[in-house]
């Protein structure tokens, strides 16, 4: 056999190894996103989370980091850049141009990790997704050992080689260690393929749980958890970007009657065909929420007070131009309408006042005959803050 072609069956024998490296970071990727799910602060979300581990990984590859869930973690919570201490150490000993061998690695993830996993700890992770993880580690055992057992092998084929051995024998004995190694390579990463797609599963019906958890189940718009959590990161967005945000907040006209006229399974048909009158009146990045009972909300980031009106005014229309048919019996049984309230956020002031205010811009719709949208005055903020700001002496 000439050299080439030894060259030859040793790049073909790597051959795997992309497969496997493309695998392992699917594994990962899922691993980490998931990972983020578990130790969720309230407003992390599955796209940001799965950004990250996507960077995590993407810097691992780059600085050569090995494969290992404690590195992943690692490089996750730089990517997160949540430990200003862990950033600070990496980009110094990027710049002294410092290999991340195994010793570094740990103490990085001894002195700025370890502690912070602790501190989340409070979530257990599950016992399945453990077992994934010891699997799939065994599985990366066997792989390295593999690895490590052709280079081996090549390296006493080109010894024999060199002591003149007869070069058939010595290629023989390699061509089959080869072979042994790739199919157990291939087995490898089927394996790995495997636990990466029940970890993907498992990490797809976390995130439906928390869609759920954060869903009004009769409606299907946000609920008033979801609703809080997003008011209150939308005000500092608006805050720290100096951009304008409008809320309106809706309430079905008579809808006591209504329920006692029509029955409440039609009444609920009908706040089910207002939620969804709403949400097709925004945009994708708006949020459409269950305030309460028949009470909903818009939050609308990025608008003037102008704005917002004219897409309260259009749901408003669309609402009362809406003609209910009793599904049960197929009886016309008119229209419903809503009375909206719409007001636009003071810098500095409380979620909570935003509401009142919207909630007494509403009171007076109603007040003046229902079926309208009325705006709220900027100027109750400055008296909700003189009534409410502590008593000076
Ligand atoms: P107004 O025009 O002043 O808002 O009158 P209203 O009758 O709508 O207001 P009120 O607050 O007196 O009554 C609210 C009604 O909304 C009472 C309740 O039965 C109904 N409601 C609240 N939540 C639901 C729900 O989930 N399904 C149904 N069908 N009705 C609901
Ligand atoms: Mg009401
Ligand atoms: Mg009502």
């Amino acid at each position: 056999m000439k050299d080439s072609e030894i060259l030859e069956m040793m790049v073909d024998s790597q051959s795997h190894w992309p497969g496997l490296c493309s695998n392992l970071r699917q594994f990962f990727f899922n691993y980490g996103s998931l990972m983020s799910l578990l130790h969720a602060e309230e407003e992390f979300d599955i796209d940001y989370a799965a950004s990250l581990a996507g960077r995590s990984v993407e810097l691992m590859a780059k600085n050569e980091i090995p494969a290992t869930p404690a590195n992943f973690t690692l490089w996750f919570n730089f990517a997160l850049g949540t430990i200003p201490r862990l950033n600070k150490t990496i980009y110094a000993l990027l710049a002294n141009k410092r290999k991340f061998d195994r010793s570094v690695n740990k103490g990085l993830y001894d002195t700025f990790v370890k502690q912070q996993v602790g501190a989340l700890g409070g979530v257990e992770i599950p016992t399945e997704i453990n077992s994934i993880i010891a699997n799939a580690r065994d599985h990366l055992a066997v792989a390295i050992s593999d690895n490590r057992s052709q280079i081996q092998a090549l390296d006493q084929v080109s010894s024999d080689l060199d002591r003149g051995q007869d070069a058939a024998v010595a290629i023989k004995r390699l061509q089959s260690e080869l072979h042994d190694a790739t199919s157990r390579a291939a087995r490898t990463e089927a394996r790995l393929a495997e636990s990466s797609a029940e970890l993907a599963k498992i990490k797809e019906s976390l995130a439906e749980a928390e869609l759920r958890s954060k869903t009004d189940a009769l409606t299907g718009i946000a609920n008033r958890h979801m609703l809080d959590q997003h008011l209150r990161s939308s005000l500092i967005s608006a805050m720290e970007h100096g951009t304008p945000l409008s809320v309106f907040m809706l309430d079905i006209d008579h809808f006591k009657q209504f329920n006692d006229r029509h029955g409440h399974q039609v009444g609920d048909q009908v706040l089910r065909l207002v939620a969804s009158v709403l949400r097709s009146c925004v945009r994708d990045r708006d949020l459409a929420a269950r305030y309460g009972g028949e009470e909903l909300i818009a939050i609308l980031a990025g608008t003037e007070l102008e704005e917002c009106r004219d897409v309260a005014e259009r749901v408003r229309a669309k609402i009362s131009g809406a003609k209910i048919t009793k599904r049960a019996t197929g009886e016309d049984i008119g229209a419903v309408t809503v009375s909206i309230g719409v007001a636009q956020f003071v810098p500095g002031e409380a979620a909570d006042t935003l509401i009142r205010r919207c909630d007494v811009a509403l009171y007076e719709a109603k007040k003046q005959g229902r079926n309208r949208t009325v705006v709220a005055d900027a100027a109750d903020v400055a008296l909700e803050r003189n009534d409410t700001s502590p008593q000076s002496s």
